[in-house]
């Protein structure tokens, strides 16, 4: 059984990894932020104030977070509806990183994704794999990036999706959400002690995969 978890702030490279080694290894890649994503977008198509933790928790129960395999890849569903193109828009993630604080939320979402991941080989990546969704994962990597270099990334990502993105606010909001994602009650963002650090500001896609590939191997 291989276990690999993946953790790091937005933009640092790490689905960039996971797919690479999902293909490279042949083994399940469970991207965990679009969790929280498409729990963000329904909480705000339901009209609820993200950071509003007792808000957020009354919604819970009716707030049906699905993810499917087509041909090898990851859906993302809010009950039938396929919101996997829907939570990459911008303003998601502000809305994902302020339901993601609400220990209730990670409750829920945390049994799901180890649910997905048990028994199965997989590449899991998100914010607290390492540390909380799978501390004994066989493999555990930190990855960042400047914060100037991860806006750049995300930067590019989103104008090729065609969205209108102001670079200084995308890079106020990436730093934002870092602040937030680390600072939080409930297993935030940080490096497992266990976890090979890996800064890849520097460092191009190709590299990046086959230092993690190598350790692997
Ligand atoms: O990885 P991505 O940027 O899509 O994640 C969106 C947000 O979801 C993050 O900013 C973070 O607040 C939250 N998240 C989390 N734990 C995870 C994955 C994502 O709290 N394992």
């Amino acid at each position: 059984m291989i276990n690999i978890a993946l953790d790091g702030p937005a933009g640092s490279g790490k689905s960039t990894i996971a797919k690479a080694i999902s293909k490279k290894l042949n083994i399940l890649y469970l991207d965990t932020g679009a969790m929280y994503r498409a729990l963000g977008l329904s909480a705000y198509r339901l009209g609820v104030d993200t950071k509003d933790a007792v808000a957020v928790e009354k919604i819970l129960p009716n707030v049906d977070v699905r993810v499917k395999y087509e041909n090898g890849s990851q859906r993302t569903y809010l009950g039938e509806e396929d919101v996997s193109e829907k939570i990459r828009e911008n303003h998601v993630s502000m809305l994902a990183s302020n339901v993601s604080a609400h220990q209730c939320v990670r409750e829920k979402l945390v049994e799901l994704q180890r649910e997905i991941a048990k028994g199965t080989d997989c590449v899991l990546d998100g914010r607290d794999i390492g540390t909380h969704v799978l501390p004994n994962a066989n493999y555990k990597f930190y990855v960042t990036a400047s914060l100037e270099e991860r806006t750049e990334r995300r930067y590019k990502e989103l104008i090729a999706k065609g969205q209108t993105v102001d670079k200084n606010a995308l890079k106020e909001e990436i730093a934002t959400r870092d602040y937030n994602d680390s600072h939080r009650k409930f297993a935030p963002l940080r490096q497992a002690e266990d976890a090979i650090y890996l800064d890849t500001s520097d460092m191009t896609a190709d590299e990046v995969v086959a230092f993690v590939v190598s350790k692997i191997k």
